[in-house]
């Protein structure tokens, strides 16, 4: 059905419940946000990205902004798929504010149209992470990843992130879930449906009288009828459109929205501090080398753009006064 109503030009998501059903559900629409990524990925020197992979890219941002809602994990969800395609790595990172960033490294030429399966999974090897990294990591605190692979379990590749996902959701957090996303140049959108966890299985009373087949019915049902959504219905239908076409007969209760202030964002969290670190990391040797060979250490930040220049005199100070100058002064502005 065609729809001649004016999209709005700000990101949003929005959570609900089914009135009465262990059913709850989501939907984001990323449009500034995601269009910041595609500006700054297309005046960077690597340059925009083919379809196939911005098309990869929103749909990793919208499930990235999905599932960090879903979960309110204090810290960054970092979503990741990489393997033996033509696209190396790509990366969404998604803070418990919902400011996100995103980035894809790209090692050889992406046919249009192609899949997840041709551009990350072509020998096998593809795989897809999701890594909690907490905001106040302890010392030694490892961050929790769940990783799995771009293949179902007959060893047939996914042709989609959402499949991926699906799967990553049952095997790491038992809960049914369907997803649909969407992305293009102007929007990267999704559509979450999860089935809630039954809290002290066997007690029938806390789902109001439902038996487990019954509450199982009303989760397909529900769930078919968010499959049912297309592609392009995604992303060209403003929120409320959406949700009174798929689920005009159930009875939704609605949540405040994240919008305006509060609304999925693009933000890096990139600083010279950081890349001060990493070069720490590197050893004063290979620093060096580079600064003999360069003249100054050059660093770019893959997913703002953002541009840090190290000279001698500044390679120098990182390293001799790290160790004996207070952790306040240490930043190198
Ligand atoms: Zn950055």
């Amino acid at each position: 059905m065609p729809t001649h109503k004016k999209i709005s030009s700000v990101s949003e998501l929005h959570k609900f419940l089914f009135e009465g059903l262990p059913v709850r559900g989501m939907v984001v629409r990323l449009t500034d946000a995601w269009t910041e990524i595609l500006q700054r990925r297309a005046q960077s020197s690597t340059g925009a990205y083919a379809p196939p992979v911005q098309a990869l890219l929103g749909e990793m941002v919208a499930a990235g902004a999905l599932m960090q809602s879903n979960i309110k994990f204090h810290g960054a969800l970092i979503l990741q798929v990489y393997g033996d395609g033509p696209v190396k790595l790509a990366v969404a990172e998604v803070q418990s504010d919902l400011s996100l960033r995103a980035t894809a490294t790209v090692q050889g030429p992406v046919a249009d149209g192609a899949n997840l399966s041709a551009m990350l999974n072509l020998k096998g090897q593809g795989r897809c992470a999701v890594t909690l990294d907490p905001k106040d990591r302890l010392p030694g605190q490892q961050p929790y990843q769940g990783v799995v692979p771009l293949t179902d379990g007959q060893d047939q590749p996914l042709q989609s992130l959402a499949q991926a996902l699906q799967l990553y959701m049952r095997q790491s957090e038992q809960l049914e879930t369907t997803l649909v996303l969407a992305a293009d140049d102007k929007v990267a959108a999704g559509l979450l449906i999860q089935r809630l966890p039954i809290e002290g299985a066997g007690n029938l009373e806390a789902q109001g009288e439902q038996s487990v087949e019954e509450q199982q019915e009303h989760y397909n049902r529900i769930a078919m009828l968010a499959s049912s959504l297309k592609r392009e219905e995604l992303l060209t239908l403003d929120v409320e459109t959406i949700l009174r076409r798929l689920f005009w007969e159930e009875k939704l209760q609605r949540f405040m929205p994240h919008a305006g202030e509060t609304a999925p964002r693009f933000a890096c969290t990139c600083s010279r501090e950081r890349v001060g670190r990493m070069i720490q990391g590197l050893g004063e040797t290979e620093a060096r080398e580079i600064l003999a060979e360069r003249g100054a250490i050059l660093v770019d930040c893959e997913f703002c753009g953002a541009h840090y220049r190290f000279d001698t005199i500044d390679t120098t100070q990182l390293f001799t006064t790290a160790g004996d100058r207070p952790p306040s002064s240490s930043a190198i502005q």
